[in-house]
């Protein structure tokens, strides 16, 4: 099944909801890292997260990075996401493997550690927009909740789920962002809060209940919920042999050729989204040079 993401209108318009089943993505990025159960808990909901704000990008050309950075094993967590909703991430230690937590669940916390996140989104300006917010859980649909009050001064509620079978397979990656508009009243805001506050996984709502619409208006508890956009993101990386050889001539003729003496006349760059390597020999960097 594709990835899908799914915009919707609740409350005749008074609250915005996007929803995500990025199951197909989060499979591709635990096979092309080779993650563990909880790196690609981790990777996943921060490449769900990723999915939702690139698709709240509105021109051509602009892309939103991710950095999640704890003192727990996994390290950083990066992800990448642009307007055509091509979406790739990667974590320092992809092999983290960790006992489950209290309740029995992937421990995203433990792997994160404390620390921060930012988020730096390229719009066309002339800088780039740059926000910053500390960690609260490192559970990270809760630290994305926290950036959005502080760093966009947007509330809303977040889910972030990434479910992984007993055959090792990811069953379910799914989330959802409900964003009240500015002049939405109080008492719709409590039923939304009292809602999210009772659903314990989103990736076992998705499942039980096999249809998004539904998972929206169960989330919402508006069942005139309307949905207004169907988009499919996908892993997908931008890497290629034009962009690597701009990173050798960035190094400087001096320093290419001083690995390349360092190491049997090869240079190997690894593109970390897609651990795809791009081998170049003495030759082909006198070319780029020449
Ligand atoms: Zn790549």
């Amino acid at each position: 099944m594709e990835n899908i993401l799914k915009k919707y209108l609740a409350y005749d318009g008074m609250v915005k909801v996007v929803l995500v089943n990025g199951t197909k993505m989060v499979s591709e990025a635990r096979n092309i890292h080779n993650l563990s159960n909880v790196t690609t808990a981790a990777l996943g909901r921060t490449l769900i997260m990723t999915a939702i704000m690139s698709s709240k990008l509105k021109d051509k050309d602009n892309r939103i990075t991710v950095q999640i950075k704890g003192d727990g094993p996994i390290g950083s967590i990066v992800a990448c996401g642009n307007s055509n909703l091509d979406i790739k991430g990667y974590v320092s230690v992809p092999d983290v493997e960790l006992p489950l937590n209290d309740i029995g669940k992937l421990d995203v916390a433990k792997a994160v550690g404390k620390g921060y996140l930012n988020v730096i989104k390229d719009i066309g300006l002339k800088e780039p927009y740059i926000g910053y917010s500390k960690l609260v859980t490192s559970e990270i649909a809760e630290d994305f909740a926290y950036y959005f009050v502080t760093s966009e001064q947007t509330p809303c509620a977040v889910a972030l789920g990434v479910n992984i079978s007993k055959e090792n397979k990811v069953d379910m990656a799914a989330g959802y962002i409900i964003e009240p508009l500015p002049d939405c009243s109080e008492d719709i805001i409590d039923i939304i809060e009292s809602i999210n506050m009772n659903i314990s996984s989103v990736t076992g709502l998705m499942m039980d209940l096999d249809n998004m619409d539904d998972v929206a208006k169960t989330i919402t508890g508006d069942n005139n919920i309307v949905c207004i956009e169907e988009l499919n993101p996908s892993y997908k990386c931008d890497c290629s042999t034009s962009r690597i050889d701009k990173t050798i001539i960035a190094l400087g003729k001096d320093e290419a050729f001083k690995i390349l003496e360092e190491n049997n006349n090869k240079i190997e760059v690894n593109c970390n989204f897609c651990n795809k390597t791009y081998k170049y020999n003495k030759e082909m960097v006198e070319k780029l040079f020449s």
